[in-house]
């Protein structure tokens, strides 16, 4: 098999073509499928997986939060030789071998049949970042939160989780509104994503606000925590919900209780990782009904293997736009 591998803590990713048992050894006695990757995708993790910053808790290490392939050998009735999966998560990438790599042995738990109108490149197309702006899309709409209760802000929103919210919130019919850091470079795109307005992202990152502020916000989708969040929470308008979900300013949240004590806002949160079986299937089935697939890919850009580990400098930079695909073959 061929693989990015990080050999241990410090150490440079390089791309090691060995024996299979050996580099998949770490995957653990609960990996009972193992499966022919096609594709994986490039999360911010794995950016910081390739760039030993702590992601990685195993060694050798290999990159990469998602895997959609094929399976080629199965220890249960469930999964079958020839069934296309899609993983996300469930800490491959980081306590278990990941996806950068032409091989997989994994857990069955986390593991999600392919939908029939998802292909294998649109899979990892959506991957990881679309995964999580899916599941904190359902956030939103199990706490009530309807198109006509006003706007909705997306934050992050020229990354891989802000770039597939605005789809799939734009396409529900929500007002969405874009806070980017990338306004004049990104504004075309942001709006050509269903964005129907888009504010500078220093506004809301750059310091603490008051404690309350103007309503503006009926829900947000935040990828980026810390001051951000704090001011997002402080203009969420009386019962708003907010499905935090990351952390690319930090994870720190200054701020008081007056949101949720005096307008009863909501925070709620997105987790890939672990998300449960029945949640993945249904962020998925979700998923294969409401991307509009024309323009997932066009947002999308494809890269190999070996591109991956240059890449990890331009996604720590915040320099990538939209969904990277990783073409393991
Ligand atoms: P990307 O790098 O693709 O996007 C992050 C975006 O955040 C950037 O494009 C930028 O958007 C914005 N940003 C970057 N730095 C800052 C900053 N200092 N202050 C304010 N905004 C900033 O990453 P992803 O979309 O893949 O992931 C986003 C976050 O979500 C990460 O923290 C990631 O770890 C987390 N995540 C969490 C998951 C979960 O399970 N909860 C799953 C997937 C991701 P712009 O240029 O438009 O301002």
């Amino acid at each position: 098999m061929r693989a990015v591998v990080v050999e241990s803590k410090g150490a440079e990713a390089r791309i090691l073509e060995t024996n299979e048992d050996e580099l998949l050894a770490g995957a653990g006695e609960d990996a009972t499928v193992d499966i022919d990757v096609r594709y994986s995708s490039y999360n911010y993790k794995d950016g910081m997986a390739i760039a030993g910053r702590g992601i990685l808790r195993q060694y050798p290490g290999i990159p990469g939060i998602d895997i959609v392939g094929t399976v080629t050998s199965s220890g249960l009735p469930e999964w079958s030789v020839g069934d296309e999966v899609v993983l996300n998560g469930d800490g491959i990438g980081e306590l278990l071998p990941g996806g950068f790599a032409t091989r997989a042995r994994v857990r069955p738990d986390a593991l999600v049949r392919l939908p029939e109108a998802v292909s294998p490149v649109r899979a990892a197309a959506i991957g990881t970042a679309g995964f999580t702006a899916m599941l904190s899309v359902l956030k939103l709409e199990d706490a009530g939160i309807r198109p006509e209760d006003g706007n909705v802000l997306v934050t992050g929103a020229a990354g891989g989780v802000g770039s597939i919210a605005i789809l799939l919130l734009a396409r529900a019919g929500y007002r969405v509104v874009a806070s980017s850091g990338r306004k004049d470079e990104q504004g075309e795109y942001l709006r050509w994503l269903g964005a129907s307005d888009i504010i500078d992202r220093h506004e809301l990152s750059d310091a603490v606000g008051k404690p309350l502020q103007s309503e503006r916000w009926a829900g947000a989708v935040d990828s980026v925590g810390s001051t951000t969040l704090v001011n997002v929470l402080a203009q969420t308008k009386y019962g708003g919900t907010v499905a935090a979900c990351g952390l690319a300013q930090g994870a720190d949240l200054p701020g008081t209780v007056l949101p949720y004590i005096l307008r009863g806002v909501t925070l709620t949160g997105a987790n890939s990782v672990n998300a449960p079986r029945a949640a993945r299937q249904r962020a998925w089935d979700a998923l294969a009904e409401r991307v509009d697939f024309g323009k997932l890919d066009e947002l999308s850009t494809t890269i190999s293997l070996a591109d991956t580990i240059p890449y990890a400098e331009e996604i720590l930079a915040g320099r990538i736009r939209g969904r990277t695909v990783v073409d393991v073959l």
